[in-house]
């Protein structure tokens, strides 16, 4: 099985449960969706520059660097042929702590028996996104309490439909719940502000910090 990737990196997390921790990314082409706010666009180009790698290949790279956590990314990476296969070699491996990001339009279900399964972190793509109506809620039934679910928000709009979400489907008591700005677009303190009116408690705000750390538009950071 080779993997078409478009980048493989060691940086921080920038945000979710690890947010700050230490973390290899692989980083995969192609994604299903085109978010009015992506800042991978040009991972998703069919003609991008990208390395075909086989399993193998890819947990060379990993096990090469000294860092045990890996971050799963793209792209959409649970929409490369074959990815099973890789997410259960890198489970298999106890010193090695797997987290894969995926955009909330994929079924999760095929991973529920897997015994050391990956933390699944999943967007909600809310209105301004323009692909609300990708997301899949099956999805929720499938969730652990180290899974994340992630609002990514640009405007108050945003709020009240991620409010509505995490009541309805009661997201708040399944796993962890995470509000996320998108860069520019919303002050945080708006996001506090609506958390506090509403009451959200367990819900979490999060700034993607390698924003802060690098230029906001920088590639393998
Ligand atoms: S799901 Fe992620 S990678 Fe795909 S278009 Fe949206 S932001 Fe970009």
């Amino acid at each position: 099985m080779k993997y078409r990737v478009v980048e493989i990196f060691e940086s921080i997390n920038g945000e979710s449960s690890r947010a700050g921790e230490l973390a290899v990314f692989v980083r995969f082409a192609g994604c299903n969706l085109r978010c009015s706010y992506c800042d991978t666009l040009w991972a998703l180009e069919k003609d991008v520059e990208c390395e075909l790698l086989s399993t193998e290949e890819i947990l060379e790279r990993i096990l090469k660097s000294k860092i045990r956590c890996v971050t799963l990314t793209g792209g959409e990476p649970l929409l490369q042929p074959g990815i099973k296969e890789l997410i259960e070699l890198l489970s298999s491996y106890p010193e090695i702590s797997v987290e894969i990001e995926t955009n909330g339009s994929v079924s999760i279900a095929e991973y529920d028996e897997m015994e050391n399964r990956p933390i699944m972190t999943l967007d909600y793509k809310l209105p301004s996104s323009g692909v609300e109506s990708a997301m899949l809620f099956e999805n929720y039934e499938h969730l652990r309490p180290t899974d994340v679910i992630k609002f990514v928000c640009s405007d108050k709009a945003d709020l009240e439909r991620a409010e509505e979400v995490i009541r309805e489907y009661k997201l708040t008591e399944k796993c962890l719940v995470y509000f996320s700005p998108v860069y520019g677009d919303i002050e945080p303190e708006t996001i506090v502000e609506y958390m506090k009116e509403k009451n959200l408690n367990r819900v979490r705000l999060q700034l993607q910090l390698h924003k802060f750390i690098w230029p906001p538009e920088m590639r393998g950071v």
